[in-house]
């Protein structure tokens, strides 16, 4: 196919996407040179509400109310948005998603109060794999060391992940916690969410599922899958900006029996009565430590607002249709230049990123870059083409994914 018929096709899709008008709610300043923005996957955008909403926040209840704020609604944003957040993406009733803290600090926390839960059963293995992200991996690692546990690694494929036959075979009395990404941060692989948690509830373990790649992009449901655990970030697909806090996923049935390792005032019972001595709090606040980051949390409220009006069965039909069209047009146009479709080509099992490899990728990037067209770019030879449903065209993947095909000529022909 000519690169008009991409055109055009990316046109037609563009007229029927029932999510397009939501595009217009992200922010766009004129000065901007973006092009195509393909890491939505590692930083969302802003939505354009978010500027006048710092501001009001800023106005009416940090200068207005000052202090008063605390007692008049902060310290219930953290529950107020893991509820919304539970509502509209991740498929978890009231009361078991708290916002807090980065990903890494609540991996460790929650991961750290399921081991220790479970050593006490003689459960001593965490179960995870090679190709986790590394903060997992790196925390686990950690932690283990920490608490005298082994680690029982499963190779996962770097052009998919792992799978369901891996865990069976992983798992068994000795298993304490498995820990697993639902969406591969390489390959965008989408894991047997339902099917690994009862394959690691009936050897005895418990499992926490990273949703960092999965919230906003995926549906997700994690009361029915019967999930133990689970962490994400807000700053991918939920636009929550740099640095937004995580959100943590507690189970009912684990309140008042896991119990987190950072033992902080806001967790404590009766946090404002300062006594002697820690007493968790009740329910999923016990897994909060220390002040939350009110005001980092703003824009996620925003964010939450498209989601919200989207819905995540039209967020996943787009995104389905965004990496089809990515998928193809490497196909056409990138295949014959060498380029490698690293990613699952069956939608049922991708997420919403696609992974493109070829040598000389680095510098493929670093030109992008200076174009406007701003993928990323991970070792050892792949770019990720990341389409966030909610702010990308199919218009912006055509153009993005020709000005891809041009680079690696231009850079082909050493110029
Ligand atoms: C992005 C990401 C993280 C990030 O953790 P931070 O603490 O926010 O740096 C963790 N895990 C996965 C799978 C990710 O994709």
């Amino acid at each position: 196919m000519a690169d008009h018929d991409f055109r055009t096709e990316a046109a037609a899709l563009d007229a029927d996407d029932p999510l397009g008008p939501l595009r217009d709610r992200f922010l766009a300043p004129e000065s901007s040179d973006l092009v195509a923005y393909f890491d939505g996957n590692s930083l969302g955008r802003p939505v354009a509400d978010v500027p006048g909403r710092l501001a009001d926040f800023i106005d009416q209840q940090w200068a207005g109310r000052l202090i008063r704020a605390w007692d008049e609604q902060w310290l219930d944003w953290p529950h107020r948005l893991g509820d919304r957040l539970g509502r509209l993406v991740l498929g978890a009733a009231a009361g078991q998603t708290v916002v807090a803290d980065s990903t890494t600090v609540l991996l460790y926390k929650l991961c750290r109060a399921a081991v220790d839960a479970q050593a006490a059963q003689g459960r001593t293995e965490i179960v995870l794999d090679t190709d986790n992200f590394p903060t997992d991996r790196y925390i686990l690692e950690g932690i283990a060391a920490e608490r005298g546990l082994t680690l029982r690694w499963i190779e996962a494929d770097q052009r998919s992940g792992v799978t369901l036959e891996q865990v069976r075979e992983a798992v068994g009395p000795k298993t304490g916690l498995a820990v697993f990404s639902h969406v591969a941060y390489r390959s965008g692989f989408l894991a047997d969410g339902p099917g690994i948690t009862a394959a690691v509830h009936d050897a005895g373990g418990l499992v926490l599922w990273d949703l960092c790649h999965s919230g906003g992009s995926v549906p997700v449901a994690l009361d029915e899958w019967g999930a133990d655990l689970a962490v994400g970030c807000t700053y991918k697909y939920l636009n929550g900006g740099p640095g937004s806090p995580a959100w943590g996923y507690v189970a009912a049935r684990h309140h008042g029996l896991l119990r987190q390792p950072i033992w902080g005032w806001i967790g404590r019972r009766d946090a404002f009565d300062m006594g002697p001595g820690y007493e968790p709090a009740e329910g999923i606040r016990s897994f909060i430590s220390g002040t939350p980051p009110i005001l980092a949390m703003v824009p996620l409220d925003a964010s939450l607002d498209l989601v919200e009006k989207a819905g995540m069965d039209a967020i996943r039909a787009k995104s389905v249709a965004l990496t089809e069209l990515v998928i193809r047009m490497a196909d056409a146009l990138l295949a014959p230049l060498g380029v490698e479709v690293a990613s699952p080509r069956e939608s049922a099992v991708r997420g919403a990123h696609v992974t493109l490899r070829r040598h000389g990728f680095r510098e493929v990037t670093a030109a992008l870059w200076r174009e406007g067209v701003i993928p990323d770019y991970r070792d050892p030879d792949g770019i990720r083409i990341g389409v966030s449903p909610l702010s990308t065209s199919f218009a912006e993947v055509a153009t993005g994914m020709l000005a891809l095909r041009d680079a690696i000529v231009r850079l082909d022909a050493g110029q």
